[in-house]
């Protein structure tokens, strides 16, 4: 079968010919890989600056952002059966008894670091046209989504953020004044800076939790950004014409910072302007870039003297694929037509490597492996 591989020694990224895997044990089943979103991470992947392929294999198939349908399955799997869609996690947990995140199935908690993940790190990827699995990496989405359904992994970023804002923020205990019919962020502020798909998506998901949004983002094509944005109930600001302090002003005090972008200097002069007892999620992996100045006596001083935390967040567990599959069908169903607008690019398997090189003003390219 043909899939995307990438020879970092080589420094060479081609279409293969890979063995197609079957079914080694009852608990596991096999997928016909139908889309393969493209991100970030996979840009780095192909211009080898990071990503390590399986030991013993000269490459590694790339692709972590899957949307497939079940072909077939192990005596013992229950949850899923032949035709049915689903999106599979990424990471897989590390073989130390002594990593109590791995050993609970949290390995996106993995304290070792010798997790593996597909598509990414001593695993083979998603964008190819077969891949097996286990049953319990295996989560099904309903076929309503079946345009839509590649985005739930960039948007389970946004959901395990979530799930660890409303954790740590249990240490205020008070809500947001009782409004009926109001969710439950309505009276919060939330800045989400970037406006990528990982931006966009976790703009949405706030929103749906009734926070007041705003995306500050620094773009080539602001007009559809502003558009998806508006689109969705949020505000758009670019950083070109405002800066950090001005947006911090049009905003009010933020409770919320969403990190999607990976610009540290960016993220870092935010900082400065959190409201009081607020959280700053840090998502984005910076390339190295070299020091910049930064003050840190202004920013040790803001976070003692207003209760601030910051948190850093990779990866995903199952219960955020499932909150990221439920949260896209209220996407879908309040914002259809700016949902499947953050889809720009769809590119066959042959030309994967336009879809991982172009970004032209788009926000997600996808890889449509099969219909
Ligand atoms: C993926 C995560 C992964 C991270 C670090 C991201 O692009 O969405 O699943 O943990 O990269 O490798």
């Amino acid at each position: 079968m043909r899939a995307v591989a990438v020879y970092p020694t080589k420094r060479e990224v081609r279409v293969v010919d890979h063995p197609e895997p079957q079914i080694t044990s009852p608990t596991q089943a096999r997928m016909r890989v139908l889309d393969v979103g493209v991100c970030g991470t996979d840009r780095d992947i192909v211009s080898f600056e990071y990503g390590t392929p399986p030991e013993g294999s000269e490459y590694l198939i790339i692709g972590h952002e899957s949307f497939s349908e079940v072909v077939e399955t192990g005596p013992q799997v229950s949850s899923v059966k032949p035709g049915d869609l689903v999106i599979m996690t990424v990471r897989r947990p590390c073989p130390h008894p002594s990593c109590l995140a791995c050993r609970e199935g949290r390995q996106d908690f993995c304290y070792t670091g010798d997790f593996t993940e597909r598509g990414i790190k001593q695993a083979h990827g998603y964008m190819t046209e077969f891949v097996v699995e286990e049953e319990r990496y295996v989560n099904p989405a309903p076929r309503e989504l079946r345009d839509v359904a590649v985005l739930v992994e960039p948007l389970t970023i946004a959901e395990k953020s979530l799930e660890q804002l409303w954790m740590v923020q249990r240490r205020l205990p008070w809500d947001c004044p009782d409004d009926p019919g109001k969710p439950p962020a309505h009276c919060r502020r939330a800045v989400v800076l970037g406006a990528g798909p990982v931006g966009i998506l976790g703009a949405m998901a706030l929103k749906v939790e009734g926070f007041d949004v705003c995306v500050y983002s620094r773009s080539a094509n602001h007009a559809e950004k502003n558009d998806i944005v508006s689109a969705i109930g949020g505000q758009y600001i670019a950083s070109e014409t405002h800066s950090t302090e001005q947006m911090a002003k049009i905003v009010g005090p933020i409770d919320v910072v969403y990190e999607a972008t990976g610009a540290s200097s960016v993220a870092f002069d935010v900082l400065k302007h959190l409201g009081a007892n607020a959280v700053f999620v840090f998502t984005g992996v910076p390339g190295r870039n070299g020091p910049i100045p930064v003050d840190t006596d202004d920013i040790m001083r803001n976070m003692v003297l207003n209760n601030q935390l910051v948190l850093g967040s990779v990866n995903a567990p199952p219960q955020a694929f499932q909150s990221a599959i439920h949260h896209l069908g209220i996407f879908a169903q309040r914002w259809p037509e700016t949902l499947r607008s953050v889809i720009t690019g769809r590119f066959p398997l042959e030309h994967a490597l336009d879809a991982l090189k172009s970004q032209p003003g788009g926000v997600k390219n996808v890889v449509a492996v099969a219909e």
